[in-house]
């Protein structure tokens, strides 16, 4: 009897245990569905969309290579699942645990739905531990991110990666498949991800490239991270995020690189603990987890100011030029340098008093690596209303943030209409008295958004 493996964001062959036990099994029908239902308004957005589609197409060619073949199918993944395996009597379905609410869902509705001598096997592999598994000594799962990262840290390194499968049997006969062109993945009329395939290669091959590109460079980590004119960082959320690289074999191939790696190994952890914390709220995208700023007066977006404003933001139209890079680069690419998302974020929030949830929404569209539990855990970071939060009345500030962090080359690439301007006016134009033709001004004066932030947080008890 076959067994199928059903494919969810773990789309690679190495260290990816529900290969590996399939593959011990007997004959494996790799499986992906396609499901807009289960996840209701949380179904892929569009630049995910773009992403899935090259990385299935990826997953297709490698499977090939090693006797398999990758089948589609389309529609609500547990009753597809239940249905595939009773016409091929697989023996087993074997999975990774995913721990968004949806698929916990769905999950517990295949199990439901398998006929007796049929079993659900969820196996752990996307995270470093087990989400729920790191506790404190009372048994409590941990809500603040620090001691997650000590306890957390006393498991580690991981297990070392298991390699991909050399072979995998095919049954039979196979299954009927979609075609991945039918499924309408990719944009078309405008192609607004033209710039995506300049930056991305999707896939486990593209991960391994990342992750080689990287080491070379992950003891500069820590001094550039937070520089985005430096290509400081991994760049392997969205490969990451789709199971392309498990989180193993980044933690393992980080300690190789000699020296210091802590504070790189500590972001990945992030990473953890954000499943960690949709657990526990599994709404975590839609409620506040202080509920003092279920009150707060936020600007209303129905208001056609409002909208305008929110507009810009995603348009790059802020006036802000660190803003304004942060929100191309992300239209642009796919993808944001992190110090660039807590700025866009907060100055959506906290200059423009917009909720937070308008954002989450924008970047969940829009980004390759858009994650429910990581996307949210980070807005609700930056608003203040998270379990583990900034406070808001912290405000930062767009023009200090630019300078600081050395963002002229960023800006230069991202806003080329500034690019004429010294290194010391291209932060904040205005100031430095620089008209230039096309680019806006400001939306609102930063100690204006500050005062009229702080003033309405004081309307709320938080
Ligand atoms: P690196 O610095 O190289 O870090 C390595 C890996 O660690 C990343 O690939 C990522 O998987 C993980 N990681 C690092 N920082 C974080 C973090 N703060 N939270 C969770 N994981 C982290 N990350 C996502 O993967 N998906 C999202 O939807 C997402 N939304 C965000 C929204 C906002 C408002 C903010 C401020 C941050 C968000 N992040 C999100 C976190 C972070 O910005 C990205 O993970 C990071 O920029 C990815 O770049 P990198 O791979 O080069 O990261």
């Amino acid at each position: 009897r076959p067994v199928i493996v059903w494919l969810r964001r773990d789309l690679r062959l190495a260290d990816q245990p529900a290969f590996a036990a399939a593959a011990k099994a007997g004959p494996v029908i790799p499986v992906y569905v396609l499901d807009d239902e289960t996840p209701k308004h949380r179904k892929m957005g569009g630049a995910s969309r773009w992403w899935l589609h090259h990385s299935l197409a990826s997953l297709a060619t490698d499977l090939e290579k090693i006797g398999s073949r990758l089948i589609l199918k389309r529609g609500v993944a547990a009753e597809v699942l239940a249905k595939l395996a009773k016409q091929t009597n697989a023996a087993a379905i074997h999975c990774l645990r995913h721990y968004e609410p949806w698929w916990r869902n769905a999950e517990r509705a295949l199990k439901g739905q398998l006929s007796e001598g049929c079993a659900l096997e969820c196996h752990h592999g996307n995270y470093l531990m087990p989400p729920g598994s790191v506790t404190t000594g009372s048994g409590q799962p941990y809500k603040i991110y620090t001691p997650f990262w000590r306890a957390l840290a006393q498991h580690m390194p991981p297990p070392e990666p298991v390699p991909a499968p050399k072979r995998l049997d095919a049954p039979q006969s196979w299954p009927e498949s979609d075609t991945l062109s039918d499924w309408d993945l990719l944009p078309t009329k405008p192609d607004w991800a033209k710039g995506f395939a300049e930056e991305w290669t999707p896939g486990e091959a593209g991960a391994a490239e990342r992750l080689k590109a990287f080491h070379a460079r992950a003891l500069h980590y820590e001094a550039c991270r937070n520089l985005p004119s430096v290509e400081g960082t991994s760049r392997l959320s969205p490969h990451l995020h789709f199971g392309e690289i498990s989180p193993a074999t980044v933690w393992h191939a980080t300690m190789e690189a000699g020296g210091s790696v802590e504070t790189f190994l500590k972001e990945l952890v992030w990473r953890d603990y954000a499943q960690n914390v949709i657990l526990q709220y599994p709404d975590y995208a839609k409620a506040n987890a202080r509920d003092g700023f279920d009150k707060f007066p936020w600007r209303d977006p129905s208001d056609p100011d409002v909208a305008a404003d929110i507009r810009a933001w995603q348009q790059g139209r802020t006036g802000y030029p660190l803003v304004d890079a942060g929100m191309r680069q992300l239209w642009a690419t796919g993808w944001m340098h992190n110090r660039v998302r807590m700025v866009t974020a907060s100055f959506l929030i906290k200059h423009l008093l917009v909720d937070w949830r308008e954002g989450e929404k924008w970047f969940w569209d829009t980004l390759v690596d858009a994650d429910y539990g990581s996307n949210a855990t980070n807005w609700q970071w930056t608003s203040g209303t998270g379990v583990d939060s900034n406070m808001f009345v912290r405000i930062m500030a767009p023009l200090t943030q630019s300078e600081k962090f050395d963002a002229a080359g960023y800006i230069r690439q991202w806003v080329p209409e500034l690019a004429g301007l010294s290194d010391k006016a291209i932060h904040d134009p205005e100031a430095a008295g620089k008209y230039v033709k096309g680019y806006p001004k400001k939306l609102i004066g930063h100690k204006e958004a500050r005062e009229r932030a702080l003033a309405a947080h004081g309307k709320i008890k938080a």
